[in-house]
């Protein structure tokens, strides 16, 4: 079958609840991937950073087949021989006591906001059911009911309430207005470090730090959704470490298990994630021995390859590249690491145009938020390869 086939049968049968390119993958290696008439593409994507070690990863791959060989499911009424190893691996490389599986990144985000009220009402006293936690305008933290209703994105509200209280929405940005939003029923300030989905915002130097102390001086938690900022992709283990800051929560998902499998898991120290007592919460398939399998492979890959120090390293040097790109359609190029955003101008056309002339081109990007384009190749990329990309872009941000 070829493109057009597929896509037929794609649009026929499914929900049209994305807008892809119109690209049909039929397999891919480390940063390339491959559609079904044979074109080869570079992925500028990482599937929203979920394959920041590269797709179809050797040795991730080894452990998820080894792994489906033996179990894949006890579910957690068992133990399995994985998970142990999976909690262990994961504090000695973030530095948390503790932590709790998920399977998508929504439900860690779920996790969190239900942690975070429980420790507001067992140990800061607020009244039950009265917790409030303070969120970012312009977040993306998921699609779940509870997610959306403290989006500001029309998109993702209109026609899906009603919504769940709790929760108060302020500038991105602005830590004075954190402040002002806190009350003594605050249980916590829920952020993203980087915002990916809105479009590569990237908030004032010193705001995470300002807020995670002005956190501290109120006894509220600082919760840090780093799902897509996380693990090595803006050239830290975690985006909040470029401040020197230590969230109370950190939640993860997406590129802890390389693009394998749905793998999430929220981080905290013991007096936090301590406080969930059995059958308060859980998960069929979180902490199962194939996705903990697959995430210790994955944790192990950014660790062996030095992933946070080659995006670093090649993300700064990309950022450079695409700066010094003369283009009358650019406003801004932005990013950290490998988490680039580069915005266009009003009058560019929208974001999308530039997307479809990079595919023809053989390189894979998304426009996100109508006028951002964003590159996020995997983390394995080389310069080389960056290299080949960059004039493919220059031409590209310099069509009419
Ligand atoms: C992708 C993402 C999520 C949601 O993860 P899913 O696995 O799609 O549910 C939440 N927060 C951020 C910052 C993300 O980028």
């Amino acid at each position: 079958m070829n493109t057009q086939e597929f896509i037929k049968i794609e649009e026929q049968y499914g929900a049209h609840n994305y807008h892809p390119l119109d690209v049909v993958i039929e397999k891919a290696e480390g940063v390339w991937v491959y559609d079904v008439e044979g074109r080869k593409y570079l992925d500028c994507l990482s599937a929203y950073s979920a394959v920041n070690q590269g797709h179809v990863h050797p040795e991730i791959l080894k452990a998820l087949l080894d792994q489906a060989k033996k179990v894949t499911l006890t579910s957690r009424a068992f133990r399995n021989d994985q998970l142990p190893l999976l909690y262990k691996e994961l504090s000695e490389m973030t530095g948390y006591d503790m932590s709790l599986p998920m399977n998508s990144g929504a439900e860690a985000v779920e996790t969190a906001v239900k942690l975070a009220r429980k420790w507001a009402y067992q140990v800061k006293k607020v009244p039950r059911h009265q917790a409030e936690i303070i969120v970012a305008g312009n977040n993306f933290h998921g699609r779940t009911v509870t997610i959306i209703s403290f989006s500001t994105e029309p998109l993702y509200r209109d026609d899906f309430g009603p919504f769940t209280p709790g929760f108060v929405v302020v500038e991105y940005g602005d830590a004075a207005a954190i402040e002002k939003a806190i009350t003594p029923n605050t249980a916590a300030v829920l952020l993203e470090p980087i915002q990916g989905e809105a479009g590569v915002i990237m908030p004032p130097e010193g705001y995470l730090k300002s807020v995670a102390e002005l956190c501290r001086k109120n006894n509220v938690l600082f919760v840090a959704d780093e799902i897509q900022t996380g693990l090595c992709r803006t050239g830290k283990l975690f985006a909040s470490q470029h401040e020197d800051v230590r969230p109370d929560i950190v939640i993860v998902g997406k590129a802890l298990a390389g693009g394998f499998y749905p793998v999430s898991a929220v981080l905290a120290d013991k007096p936090i994630l301590g406080l969930f007592a059995p059958g308060e919460h859980g998960s069929t398939f979180g902490g199962n021995p194939l996705a903990a399998a697959v995430a210790r492979a994955s944790l192990k890959v950014l660790r062996e390859e030095k992933l946070a120090e080659r995006s670093a390293e090649l993300g700064a040097y990309f950022v450079e590249q695409l700066s010094e790109i003369p283009s009358p359609h650019v406003k801004e190029v932005r990013g950290k690491g490998l988490l680039i955003g580069v915005e266009l101008k009003p009058g560019a056309g929208g974001a999308r145009r530039f997307c479809e002339a990079l595919k023809a081109k053989g390189i894979l990007a998304k426009e996100t938020h109508d006028n951002v384009i964003r590159f996020a190749p995997p983390l394995v990329i080389d310069k080389e390869t960056i290299d080949w990309a960059l004039p493919a872009i220059r031409e590209t941000l310099n069509m009419k």
